[in-house]
């Protein structure tokens, strides 16, 4: 009897658990939203009349992405807590002008020609001196003052059985803020019923150049606007770092983490050490495997929402950025005040200043070649 009692009791404590680990939506979320689904609409106009439009992806599970042409920018991201309530977990804005404006700091945006720094904005490639538009001290930052964040790509639906898929292309100019070569950029969106978003960028040039694009999300599970950062729980997969000097290039070493506030090896909130980093963590990991296949990159979650983020990348390396700059004023979605630390980004890239250093893994597109890679974000 009690040996019965005790079997009964395990059922109920199992059938209690496992929902209490699921974390699909809700059934009035589901009802909602019952299948897979893309629609466009207008997001409003640049300030010189340009259209934008905003495209809204929807997966089986309610999980929900807007992404606007402008940039080719993540607005909003939507996905479960562990009770299936829904919150947009990415910092933007509501209205074209929030993106358009030069205080954005890259709100879920496209980067690119050249993701992060190139000292003093310069580079030889074949033995050509280029001089890149300089925009961040004396240094090149994220593409230049006119980056694939600030123009207009065009967006295309493109709709298979496993996921509901959103292209944008753009032909970056050959002199385009300094960079030799006219690059044509496809940037395919993702969102798969695995809860997955899933990002595929690809290039190509007709002259060589430097390629490393990435997506500028700033993360907060626990809801945009609602709190720092400070308490999610990170690991990254990445025993070396890449050290800076002041203007936050990196000196070429690719120092360890061991026995540093910058090891992410085993679960750490970013809190626990950051008083350790001067200004915060700005810096790149150096991801452990790399190559061609897909690894995952880092880990977070946020206690209070259970929410839960893999970031997986075919890149060598990942920026951790803890909002460090943000100071409170900007005004993003729904009125929300953006404080520091109130986001997070774990943005995959080739190392900053690659350009310049040859010990680096090589940014270098030639034509006939096509640049490849995937970043995966995929939400438990
Ligand atoms: C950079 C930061 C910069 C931020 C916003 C990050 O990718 O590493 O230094 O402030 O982007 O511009």
């Amino acid at each position: 009897m009690i040996t019965r009692k005790l079997w009964l009791y395990g059922i109920l404590v199992g059938v209690v658990a496992l929902s209490g680990c699921d974390k699909s939506v809700s059934e009035k979320d589901k009802k909602e939203n019952p299948d897979m689904t893309m629609k466009k609409e207008s997001f409003g106009q640049t300030p010189e009349g340009e259209e934008v439009s905003i495209f809204t992806l929807v997966n089986t599970n309610g999980i929900k992405a807007r992404i606007i042409d402008y940039g080719a920018t993540l607005v909003s991201l939507e996905v479960p807590d562990r009770d299936g309530k829904l919150a947009d977990i990415v910092l933007g804005f509501d209205s074209p002008d929030g993106y358009t404006g030069k205080d954005c700091p890259y709100f879920g945006a496209t980067i690119g020609r050249y993701a992060n720094r190139i000292a003093r904005g310069k580079f030889t490639l074949d033995e050509v001196d280029y001089k890149l538009a300089v925009n961040n001290g004396e240094n090149h930052l994220h593409g230049g003052v006119k980056g694939f964040d600030k123009v207009m790509w065009k967006g295309r639906q493109l709709q298979t059985d496993e996921a509901v898929d959103l292209e944008f292309t753009y032909i970056s100019k050959d002199g385009e803020e300094g960079y030799p070569g006219n690059l044509s950029c496809t940037v395919i969106y993702s969102l798969t019923n695995n809860n997955e978003l899933k990002i595929n960028y690809k290039a190509q040039t007709d002259k060589p150049t430097v390629v490393n694009l990435t997506n500028h999300s700033y993360f907060n599970l626990a809801g945009a606007g609602n709190g720092d950062i400070l308490g999610h729980e990170l690991t990254i997969n990445a025993d070396r770092f890449t050290p800076v000097d002041k203007g936050l290039i990196p000196t070429g070493e690719l120092r360890s983490v061991e026995n540093s506030p910058m090891d992410f090896r085993k679960p750490m909130t970013i809190d626990s050490r950051i008083d350790q980093v001067p200004g915060g963590y700005d810096h790149n990991y150096v991801l452990n495997t790399s190559g061609d296949t897909t690894v995952l990159a880092a880990r977070a979650s946020e206690p209070t929402s259970g929410r839960v983020i893999e970031v997986y990348t075919t890149e060598p390396g990942v920026q951790l950025y803890s909002g460090n700059f943000l100071d409170g004023s900007i005004t993003g979605k729904s009125g929300k005040v953006y404080k520091k630390h109130y986001g997070f980004c774990l943005e995959t890239q080739h190392f900053p200043d690659s350009p310049n250093k040859p010990n680096f893994p090589s940014v270098v597109l030639r034509p006939g070649e096509t640049y490849t890679t995937i970043t995966i974000y995929k939400f438990w």
